[in-house]
């Protein structure tokens, strides 16, 4: 069986085949780090680490490198409203990434670069696209890259640039504007006073590299300058890899990454989950309102990632007690691991092998589970084969015996609670932390663990 993945160039369904047979080439762009992620970035990661898991179940050898963006446009922002140094900022927020990284269980990539690393391996690309006459210095002394210099610019966000007007001598120096912008975009961004310290003093001159320069930078270092496959959110294929292709094919003469593969947004109330819209919710947010970052990750799968998803705490909340269910039913199917079941392995790869079709492979999840000629511990073997590439982390979870005595306490303060009857609620609360368990209110009910 083959797997199939939808490629942003072709805008198909195609037959993943990697360059180099067994090995897959992977680049995701990673955060920019001068605050918290919210939920809808996470998306982004939970796809590729869906993908990557998939990939390595598929026994591929893959190379996953994420950048981590740490020096760019709205950092310098930061860096001068809190007064801290660029590093200071940056690796606060590198270390708060990593953490929710962890909870939600996605398996960390082979390497983090740094842009900050790798501003040489900037220069070198941006002095050879002077070279090649694909790129100018303008009077400032930042460098653009000449839009109309590549015939093949557009090829990723299918737009022609013949069909647009030609806005004469217009350069963009902002990273983020909107497709129908045509103007040339920065390389290199000269300095200014309000860059204060943030600089670099290359060949190029005293200035900062752009944004879409790292990535072509960091993914062409580690991965050669072609290789496999490229992921995002869709808001990064116009203009961010539209202008890492270009820069890139155009320094190297080769084709960077083969397959493009972009997830869909989460959107709230039908509009994209954003900081600048403030409708976001971080992790930590969801976690405060007793969501488990992992029913976060089962909720994703309920939409295949390249559906647009709209985001309420609600269903989250479902995703939450399907969580619990899923857990305590793989808890009761006992310690012996038998063997997995071929019939349901050959659907479950069919199922992802469909452009990784998640919502059919967790119903295929739960039909196994409630399947009565299966043996409980081959389903254990199945379902824990199957988590290689779901993540949900259930070899790590164990049993957690509440004593009868805490739940009798606890159903008697769920009754005062009905009741109103407060000072006895908190009477029987200190009982039960004395006891040396707490529980917890949450809007999925109350929750019981030891402290
Ligand atoms: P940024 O730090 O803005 O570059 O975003 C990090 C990743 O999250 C990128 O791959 C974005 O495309 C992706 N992303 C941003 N907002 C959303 C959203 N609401 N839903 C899904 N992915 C998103
Ligand atoms: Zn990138």
């Amino acid at each position: 069986m083959s797997l199939q993945i939808f490629n942003t160039l072709s805008r198909e369904k195609e037959i993943f085949e990697p360059i180099n047979e067994g090995e897959v080439g992977l680049y995701t762009c990673g955060p920019t780090v001068y605050n918290h992620l919210h939920i809808g970035n996470w998306r982004a990661y939970i796809f590729a680490d869906l993908l990557k898991r998939y990939l390595q179940y598929k026994k591929y050898n893959v190379k996953h490198i994420m950048n981590i963006t740490d020096v760019e446009d709205k950092i310098i922002r930061e860096v001068k409203s809190q007064n801290k140094s660029l590093e200071e900022l940056t690796e606060f927020y590198t270390d708060e990434f990593f953490k929710d990284r962890d909870l939600l269980n996605i398996l960390p990539a082979d390497i983090y670069t740094k842009a900050t690393d790798y501003i040489n391996e900037m220069v070198v690309i941006i002095q050879t696209l002077i070279d090649k006459g694909y790129a100018y210095k303008s009077e400032d002394g930042s460098v653009y890259f000449d839009i109309y210099k590549d015939k093949e610019y557009g090829k990723l966000s299918h737009f022609k640039l013949s069909d647009l007007k030609e806005n004469a001598d217009g350069r963009m120096k902002r990273d983020e504007y909107e497709k129908d912008n045509t103007e040339d975009f920065a390389l290199w961004k000269a300095w200014v006073p309000e860059d204060g310290n943030v600089f670099w003093e290359t060949a190029l001159g005293k200035g900062r590299p752009g944004w879409h320069i790292e990535c072509s930078a960091m993914s062409m270092k580690n991965l050669g300058e072609s290789f496999d496959i490229h992921t995002g959110g869709v808001d990064n294929i116009f203009p961010h890899h539209e202008n890492e292709i270009a820069q890139s094919e155009c320094a190297t003469g080769k084709n960077f990454a083969k397959y493009f593969m972009h997830n869909e947004h989460l959107l709230v109330d039908g509009i994209k989950m954003a900081k600048s819209a403030g409708n976001f919710y971080t992790l930590e947010d969801i976690i405060k309102k007793g969501i488990d970052p992992i029913a976060f990750r089962l909720w994703l799968y309920t939409s295949n990632y390249s559906t647009r998803t709209n985001f309420t705490i609600t269903s989250v909340i479902g995703a939450q007690t399907a969580l619990m269910r899923l857990r305590e039913a793989f808890l009761a199917l006992g310690e012996d691991v038998g063997v997995v079941n071929m019939e349901y392995k050959a659907r479950f790869i069919e199922y992802l092998d469909n452009n990784l079709d998640s919502p059919q492979a967790l119903a295929l999840v739960w039909e196994l589970l409630k399947n009565t000629n299966i043996s409980i511990k081959d389903k254990r073997a199945t379902i824990l084969n199957f988590d290689k590439v779901l993540g949900f982390g259930l070899d790590k979870i164990q049993k957690e015996i509440i004593p009868d005595e805490i739940n009798k306490l606890a159903e008697e303060r769920e009754k005062a609670r009905e009741k109103k009857d407060w000072a006895k609620s908190d009477e029987i609360r200190n009982k039960i932390n004395n006891l040396g368990y707490e529980v917890k209110d949450t809007e999925s009910g109350s929750k019981i663990s030891k402290l």
